[in-house]
């Protein structure tokens, strides 16, 4: 029975000790190794690490593992990563922004239960109740933000309003009808529904009973989680996911808003040298690298998610001693994040290339205008031409199969050959204007 009137959802394990973390923790990696070890893939990494399950014996020894990488997941797709039979898995997700095979996750009913708990878990940390009226934003769908966020807000037991992504003005009466006071949605996405509601003359704080807002999804600045926070009068809560870790509810911040608890329970943490893969102190960036240790269909050892952080502390005033990291610092390979779709630049070259008519040099811009997160590709022509409805129509071309491949509509500008900047060094392909990793 949840006790209403605790700052806990899961008390015993949200305020365990240091020790007892480690303690769970490798008691957990024993068993997820040995669950590994019955699948193909693992076995064969396993051979050539020189390793057995009995090279666990302590926390530290999870070094010893080999690394697992999004490479990894588009080789074994679809399913040669499975450690359980099909038939008792319940749900795949599948993760855009990759050329080539897509990544597949796995869930048996257990993996979902968990990620509600997890989500759930983060919600209540934020002040949620079930008194509350939660309204999620995310596409509902394999993107993870939808469904993730969903069962999640079902399990803490608050009226859930599963609005879906976009249709601002029909969010808007939903926010006011139903007295939604809890939103989940990617940053850029509030700073546009502020902009809508101003126009239809709603304020936030007059109009509405919202209270809670959680954001994530996509990098972004303190100083944008600051004015979102000024626009709609409301706190707003960094929220960390990725589908190959479940989703969302993998870090989330407390109410003291100083880092992301990261749960160890759920995961063990490690932030290495993206060049050495050795550990880097604390408090110095590096890659975050995560183990699952609950997973049953798809457990994950040391899975490189790219993503900078740093290790802030392990302790908070709030009582919960799981890992604080820093919001996301970047990323160690050029991955994108955009409206919270990831893309990669190679998705985009691979398309341009494809037109004898274009050069060779392109740039990819992403600006915030009109606060609307949007992507600028501009591409030189391969010769000279005086044809302006050629280079309109191979604009509207390629805006429409860039589309296609990445879910996002980019603006185009086609320009004369020797337009772009051409970089002495490695090329720069993406300019990001954003400022979303500061
Ligand atoms: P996906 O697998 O589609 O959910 O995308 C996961 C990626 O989105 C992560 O690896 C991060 O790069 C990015 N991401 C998700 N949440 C955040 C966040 N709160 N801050 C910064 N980046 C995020
Ligand atoms: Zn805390």
């Amino acid at each position: 029975m949840i006790n209403v009137n605790s700052p806990y959802f899961n008390p015993e394990r949200e305020t365990m000790s240091r020790q007892q973390i480690e303690a769970l923790q490798l008691e957990r990696l024993k068993q997820a190794v040995r669950h590994c070890l019955t699948n193909d893939f693992y076995q064969k990494k396993f051979e050539e690490a020189g390793i057995t399950a009995d090279d666990i014996q302590s926390l530290a020894d999870v070094r010893k593992l080999p690394f697992t990488t999004k490479q990894d997941l588009r080789e074994s797709y679809p399913f040669g990563m499975a450690c359980v039979p099909l038939r008792d898995c319940v749900r795949l997700h599948s993760s855009s922004g990759t050329t080539g095979n897509p990544t597949v996750i796995l869930h048996t009913q257990k993996d979902l239960d968990e990620w509600a708990n997890q989500v759930a878990r983060n919600l209540w940390m934020v002040g949620l109740r079930p008194d509350d009226v939660f309204q999620n934003s995310s596409g509902y769908g394999m993107f993870t933000g939808g469904l993730g966020f969903q069962y999640g807000a079902e399990r803490l037991g608050m009226l859930t309003v599963p609005a879906a992504a976009g249709n601002s003005l029909r969010q808007i009466k939903f926010i006011k009808d139903f007295g939604t006071t809890a939103i989940h949605a990617i940053p850029s996405y509030v700073t546009r529904l502020y902009e809508v509601m101003k126009e239809q003359g709603v304020d936030p704080r007059r109009d509405t009973k919202l209270k809670v807002l959680a954001i994530g999804a996509e990098p972004h600045s303190e100083e944008q989680r600051q004015r979102i926070e000024e626009m709609m009068g409301v706190k707003a809560y960094n929220s960390f996911g990725m589908s190959e870790m479940c989703g969302p509810g993998v870090g989330f911040e407390c109410k003291e808003q100083n880092g992301l608890h990261f749960w160890e329970d759920y995961y063990i943490v490690e932030i290495v040298d993206p060049e050495t893969l050795e550990p880097v102190p604390d408090g110095e960036i590096g890659e975050l690298v995560l183990t699952t240790l609950c997973r049953e269909a798809m457990p994950l050892l040391r899975y490189r998610t790219r993503d900078l952080t740093r290790v802030l502390g392990r302790s908070c005033p709030c009582g919960r001693n799981h890992i604080r990291l820093d919001r996301m610092r970047g990323r160690s390979d050029d991955m994108i994040v955009l409206r919270g779709v990831n893309i990669f630049p190679i998705q985009v070259e691979k398309i341009l290339m494809q037109f004898p008519e274009l050069g060779n040099n392109y740039l990819i811009t992403l600006v915030t205008e009109d606060n609307n997160d949007q992507m600028i590709i501009e591409v030189e022509l391969a010769e000279p031409t005086d044809n302006y409805s050629l280079i309109e129509n191979l604009a509207k071309e390629i805006r429409h199969r860039v589309g296609d491949e990445i879910l996002l509509k980019p603006r185009v500008r086609i320009v004369a050959k020797g337009t772009l900047p051409v970089s002495e060094g490695k090329a720069v392909r993406v300019v990001d204007k954003r400022k979303v990793y500061q």
